[in-house]
């Protein structure tokens, strides 16, 4: 019995060796085309990605994805110029976090335009952080860029994982690029924090009725950084209406925080990816909510 739990436990650990092995073993940066399209592509840096296309007219990047890595940006636009020596026309933002959008320096340097929620400068321009560009042009709830026979949907649906997130859309392929608020396959964890609980799932519900098939995520997707599908969207919507009911219960009996965030648990996701590490921040966040009123 003993030496069965012995072998068991030897098994899970190099199951669990390989895979971290497999991440790390990975380029710390890479770009690959999006299967079945014609000219969309992921740009990964480490853990975060974004999406770029390559038209005949120039390129639409997207977040420069260089926090703390301060060539990233530039990196970014050398993977660029190894596929098109067509201009970088444009660089959107996804939304303010510093993490997606530092290291805009590069692009604007190479003659982007970069476009973004008119929310995105209201956060950036108080706090001047060195390592982050000003969007050139904003709008308001949507805009639709066209080049070189591409159609790019810019549309803010509401407040989600932060009040700046916009969906980028790409009709003809049916594609969204889409950070943050809907992690693939994993539970949701630091990007709780300034989620807005209630919002995100009307806007979840609004990203459904859209039409595509698949999501790039700004986290590759888990396992392997696949890309996200409308059933995944549905999980995370699911996961966020048990965790709003679970606390409401709690936070309503007077328990917020330390009793509530003690006894909060969701068993049901507890064999998913981040589950441990993202407990405690979706706890808080609905502590938030239903326990002050926020
Ligand atoms: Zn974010």
């Amino acid at each position: 019995m003993r030496y069965q739990f012995v072998l068991l436990a030897a098994a899970t650990i190099a199951v669990a060796a390989s895979a971290s092995a497999a991440a790390q073993n990975r380029p710390a940066i890479e770009t690959t085309k999006v299967e079945g399209t014609d000219n969309v592509y992921i740009f990964r840096n480490v853990n975060h990605q974004s999406m770029f296309i390559v038209t005949g007219d120039g390129v639409i990047a997207t977040d420069p994805i260089a926090y703390g890595r301060p060539t990233g940006g530039q990196a970014y636009v050398d993977e660029i110029k190894k596929i098109t020596d067509k201009p970088i026309k444009y660089l959107i933002y996804s939304h303010h976090h510093y993490d997606h959008i530092a290291g805009g320096k590069a692009f604007k340097d190479a003659g982007a335009h970069i476009i973004a929620l008119k929310r995105v400068p209201e956060h950036l321009a108080p706090l001047g952080d060195p390592h982050t560009v000003l969007p050139d042009e904003t709008f308001d709830e949507k805009k639709t860029i066209t080049l070189g026979g591409t159609t790019l949907e810019l549309v803010y649906l509401g407040p989600n994982h932060s009040d700046s997130n916009i969906v980028m859309w790409l009709p003809k392929e049916k594609l969204i690029f889409l950070v943050d608020t809907i992690p693939v396959g994993a539970v949701p964890g630091l990007g709780m924090i300034d989620m807005f609980p209630l919002e995100t799932e009307q806007f979840i519900t609004k990203v459904l009725a859209m039409d595509w098939d698949r999501m790039i995520p700004g986290h590759p997707g888990q396992p392997n950084g696949r890309l996200g599908t409308k059933q995944d969207a549905q999980n995370v919507l699911t996961l966020m209406q048990e965790a709003s009911a679970e606390m409401k219960k709690l936070g309503q009996d007077g328990k917020c925080w330390a009793d509530a965030e003690k006894e909060f648990k969701l068993p049901k996701y507890a064999d998913w990816p981040g589950y441990a590490a993202a407990l405690p921040l979706i706890a808080r966040r609905y502590c938030l909510l239903w326990g002050r009123g926020t």
